[in-house]
C-alpha cells in the first residue's frame, strides 16, 4: 500500500489558502517527500503526518518553490532529536546547493547522503519500492519520479507440493527469496506464478510536455502533473517559462494511459482552477484539480 499527500498545489510563492506543490508517499513505515518549498513543513503538520519517518527527500529542481523550505524542515527534523541519517536525492548540483543552505542550519543530529541523479535517468531502489527520476524540460536541470512498488506473483501450493518443497521455506520463497536446502537451490519461481500488476505513481512538476513523461508515467495509478495555467490564451506563456496549461497535462495523461491524474503547481493569478475543468475531462475524464492535501491510498488490485 502507498499513501499518497499531495502536500500543496501552489507554483512560484505559497499563498494563504494554497501551499507550494510537494508530495509525501508513506510506505511499510518509511516516509518520501519530493520537493519542499517555503511552508512545506506547515503543509506535513496540517496534514497532520509526522516527519520522523521521512527518510528520503527528493528534488525536481533548484529553483526556491522547490527547495527552499528545506533549512526549515532540516532544523525541525533535528529538533526533534532525529537520529537516523536521510537521504537526498536531486539533480547535479545537490550537495553544493543543500551545503549553501545549510549555513543556517549547520548542526544536525543525522547525517545526510546525497545522491546525485546522473544523466537523463536514473534508478534507485530502496526501502521496499523502486525510485525512477527522468529528465523533463524546464529552464533548468529538472527531473521527474516514479514511484513502482512490484508485487509478486500468485503462490502456488500445489506446484510446491509436487516439487516437494517443506511448507518452512514457503514463506521467504513467496517473498522472493531464493533459499538452499541440502545443496539444492529453491528459487521463488519454482512456485510463484507471473508477476501481478504492482502499484506506480509518478509526479511531474515544471516542464513542458515531453516524451519522457508519455513513456515513464505509462501506467501510473496516479499521475501527478503540473498545470500553471487554465487560460487558454495562455498557452503561449505555458511555452515562454516551460511548464504547461490544463489541456497540455491532460493530453500527457490521456497518451501515458494513466488511471487517474491530478493537476497542481498553479499559478497563483489562478484563483479558481475548478472553472477549467469541464473542458479538461473532456480531454482526459480522470482529472481532477488537485488541492491542498489531497490524498489517496494506492493498494493493489
Ligand atoms: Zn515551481
Ligand atoms: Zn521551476
Amino acid at each position: 500500500m502507498l499513501d499518497v499527500c499531495l502536500l500543496g498545489s501552489g507554483g512560484m510563492m505559497p499563498l494563504p489558502y494554497r501551499w507550494l506543490t510537494a508530495l509525501m508517499a508513506r510506505t511499510g513505515g518509511s516516509s518520501l517527500l519530493i520537493d519542499c518549498g517555503e511552508g512545506t513543513q506547515i503543509a506535513i503538520k496540517e496534514k497532520g503526518w509526522s516527519f520522523k519517518p521521512i527518510d528520503v527527500i527528493c528534488f525536481t529542481h533548484y529553483h526556491g518553490d522547490h527547495i527552499s523550505g528545506l533549512p526549515g524542515l532540516l532544523l525541525t527534523m533535528g529538533n526533534a532529536d532525529r537520529r537516523e541519517p536521510l537521504t537526498l536525492i536531486g539533480p547535479k548540483g545537490l550537495e553544493r546547493v543543500v551545503n549553501s543552505l545549510r549555513v543556517i542550519a549547520p548542526e544536525l543530529p543525522f547525517s545526510i547522503y546525497f545522491l546525485e541523479i546522473e544523466g537523463a535517468q536514473q534508478i534507485f531502489e530502496m526501502n521496499g519500492y523502486r525510485l525512477k527520476a527522468f529528465r523533463v524540460n524546464h529552464n533548468v536541470l529538472c527531473y521527474g519520479y516514479t514511484l513502482e512498488i512490484d508485487r509478486v506473483g500468485k503462490f502456488d501450493v500445489e506446484r510446491a507440493r509436487e516439487q516437494e518443497i517443506p511448507q518452512k521455506y514457503w514463506n521467504p520463497l513467496q517473498k522472493g527469496e531464493s533459499v538452499e536446502v541440502k545443496g539444492r537451490i529453491l528459487t521463488p519461481d519454482m512456485v510463484l506464478g507471473p508477476p501481478r500488476k504492482g502499484i506506480k505513481l509518478t509526479y511531474t512538476t515544471d516542464t513542458r510536455p515531453t516524451d519522457s513523461i508519455r513513456e515513464n508515467a505509462k501506467g501510473s495509478d496516479l499521475f501527478i502533473c503540473e498545470g500553471m495555467y487554465g487560460e487558454k490564451d495562455k498557452a503561449a506563456k505555458a511555452v515562454e517559462y516551460k511548464h504547461m496549461t490544463f489541456y497540455e497535462a491532460a493530453q500527457l495523461a490521456k497518451e501515458a494511459q494513466v488511471k487517474e491524474m491530478w493537476l497542481t503547481h498553479y499559478s497563483p493569478s489562478l484563483t479558481r482552477p475548478e472553472e477549467y475543468m469541464d473542458e479538461v475531462r473532456k480531454i482526459f475524464p480522470e482529472a481532477k484539480a488537485g488541492k491542498d492535501r489531497m490524498s489517496t491510498e494506492l493498494v493493489f488490485e
